[in-house]
């Protein structure tokens, strides 16, 4: 019978992704709950100095794949490892981030598996002894609840800062395993690393954003200006990158980066539902915009009907006496 919750241990270069940090910390409830095992999976080239870190959160075990075949994510590469460690060990479920490696990976794996992945999930629980997931339908109109009931195991990509990372610590037990990478058809040619002071986008616990009514890309600075004061993340809506003013990268929406900060601060964003898709899971919402029946301010906690160009300024020196 399957048994066992299992976590994918996202890293990159060397550093597990918090996202993975917090599926351990709910996986072990849910996994005391059921009275089951919390596994990671750790996969990469040199990192098995990691599986500490994992056991810090709560794992009981790490499973870990290490190979110079999967020093870089591939869907191929990783899929093989993944897809042949479940069928080994059959766990009864299997968390991933919902980052651009986790939805890779996990559309990969269960479609391998032949099972149901439960995408995009912003909650987890449990009810008649099985993990249910909710997650949001027509870009957050409407949530759903969805379980796995049969087919196991139960799969499903969270979003990031869904869930608090809680320290629980652990001996985790480690076991290697024989990692056969398969064949990979995916060609890695050079990585490039954006190199930046700030939070990345989808990790990041505050985040300042900026849409059309920043009027043009040199006008961003007074955002950066107040994402340094709070050592935050700068986002955009797809009408300020479409304009050309910043970088698809920091694009935030259904067609750009889902975030769940703690903080979103919008700034001169009308609330296309496009773009709610990508945050209305903030934990606090505080919207700057002159017309005060945007839609921002529907899903706003705090609203600030004003002139961004006169509000953001205020807002940052404000801020700055308050964190000096
Ligand atoms: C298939 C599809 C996918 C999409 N994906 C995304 C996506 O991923 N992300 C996304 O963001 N959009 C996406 N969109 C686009 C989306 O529908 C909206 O067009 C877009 O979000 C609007 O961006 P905006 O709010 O910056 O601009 P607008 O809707 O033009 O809003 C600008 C706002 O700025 C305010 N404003 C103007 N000047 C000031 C000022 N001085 N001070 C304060 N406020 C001011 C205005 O009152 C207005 O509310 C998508 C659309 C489609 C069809």
């Amino acid at each position: 019978m399957a048994k066992g919750i299992w976590v994918f241990a996202e890293q990159l270069g060397g550093q597990v992704k918090k996202v993975s940090f917090e599926l351990l910390s709910e996986g072990r409830k849910a996994a005391d709950q059921l009275g089951e095992e919390l596994c990671a999976v750790l996969v990469g080239k040199d990192v098995a100095g990691l599986a500490e870190s994992l056991g810090e959160y709560g794992a009981d075990k790490v499973y870990v794949a290490d190979n110079d075949a999967l020093e870089n994510y591939t869907t191929d590469g990783y899929t093989n490892v993944v897809a042949d460690l479940i069928k080994q060990y059959e766990p009864s479920a299997f968390l991933l981030g919902c980052t651009v490696t986790g939805r890779d990976l996990a559309a990969q794996v269960a479609q391998r598996l032949q099972t149901g992945l439960m995408t995009d999930c912003i909650g987890m629980e449990i009810a008649d002894g099985q993990l249910v997931f909710s997650r949001p339908l027509y870009a957050g109109k409407i949530f759903v609840n969805a379980a796995c009931s049969e087919a196991r195991p139960a799969m499903a990509t969270i979003r990031p800062n869904t869930f608090a990372a809680v320290a629980n610590p652990k001996a985790a037990e480690v076991v290697k395993v024989d990692a056969n990478a398969g064949d990979i058809r995916q060609v890695i040619k050079d990585i490039v690393r954006q190199v930046s002071e700030r939070p990345e986008l989808t990790e990041a616990d505050i985040i300042v954003s900026g849409g059309r009514g920043m009027k043009g890309p040199e006008n961003f600075k007074i955002l950066e200006e107040l994402a340094d004061v709070l050592g935050a993340a700068v986002g955009a809506s797809r009408a300020a990158v479409d304009a050309g003013w910043v970088p698809q990268s920091i694009q935030v929406g259904q067609t750009g980066k889902t975030v769940s900060p703690v903080l979103y601060v919008a700034c001169g964003i009308s609330g296309a539902i496009q773009h709610l898709a990508g945050m209305s899971s903030a934990k606090c919402i505080v919207a700057i915009n002159k017309d005060e029946e945007a839609n921002i301010f529907k899903v706003a906690d705090y609203g600030i009907v004003g002139d961004l160009f006169e509000v953001v300024p205020i807002l940052k020196e404000e801020l700055k006496k308050v964190l000096a």
